[in-house]
């Protein structure tokens, strides 16, 4: 079994080492191919108006100075000769969670593998700010991942579709499990906006993320985090409202 691992965090983040490692375990055809930077919240967005470079790391390890979706699509284009048999991406430090997705790298990364038909995983870390009791930010996902991608290998996944995967913020021990869920909604999104000054006295805007208020709906990612379980959601590319249509129609004279 071919594998692909990406993220959002590039290359050089804890989460794609220990994300690696987990795939070592599955299989020695293992191939990384990640942005070079931190590409946190570049959602599914394509490098278009500069050059994107590629650069060979050690053997079938490779960057992209891109996002996400340049570091998959490049993989698969030029890195990878044949196709892998499954794309994980992440192991996103911090929850994507309700409407964060489309904000996500991470989870972007494995929509551009579903795009290309590949069997794609996308995994994130719940994490707080502070370094929990113990010790190891990554320790729920190291522990659960393996768990969580193994019954995946040969699911079948519909065309178009992949799976997000959440791990708590809680020592592995601790995790009550695993819950196939639907995607929720935060009450009140976004990210705070700090507003500066630079050293040369010019203003500047810079996004937060700050722990986001919600009242989780039954049944959802959020509810599966805040009960301490790994949430595991099945995702579509197609966003449309089907209810919606009919009715919309008939307004143009459908
Ligand atoms: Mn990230």
């Amino acid at each position: 079994m071919r594998i692909l691992v990406t993220n959002d965090d590039g290359i050089h983040a804890p989460g794609i080492a220990l994300l690696e490692e987990i795939a070592h375990q599955l299989s020695d055809d293992v191939w990384v191919c990640a942005p070079s930077d931190n590409q946190t919240g570049a959602g599914h967005s394509l490098t278009l108006s500069m050059p994107v470079r590629l650069r060979k790391h050690a053997e079938r390890r490779w960057s992209v100075t891109g996002t996400p979706t340049d570091a998959v699509s490049i993989g698969l284009k030029h890195v990878l000769d044949t196709p892998p048999d499954l794309i994980l991406s992440g192991i996103n430090a911090g929850a994507n969670l309700g409407d964060d997705i489309t904000y996500s790298g991470t989870v972007s990364a494995a929509m551009e593998g579903a795009l290309a038909g590949i069997r794609s995983i996308a995994m994130s870390q719940v994490m707080k700010q502070e370094r929990p009791a113990w010790g190891d930010r990554f320790a729920a996902a190291r522990e659960w991942a393996p768990k969580v991608i193994q019954p995946l290998i040969d699911a079948p996944f519909e065309p178009r579709t992949l799976v997000s995967v959440n791990f708590p913020c809680l020592a592995p021990e601790e995790v009550q499990g695993m819950r196939v869920v639907r995607q929720g909604f935060h009450d009140y999104a976004r990210a705070s906006v700090v507003e500066g000054r630079d050293p040369r006295g010019q203003r500047y805007y810079w996004f937060g993320l700050d722990a986001i208020e919600h009242t989780p709906d039954h049944g959802t990612d959020l509810e599966a985090i805040a009960d301490g379980c790994v949430s595991i959601t099945p995702l579509q590319l197609d966003l449309t409202h089907h209810s919606s249509l009919a009715g919309l129609a008939q307004r143009f004279g459908g």
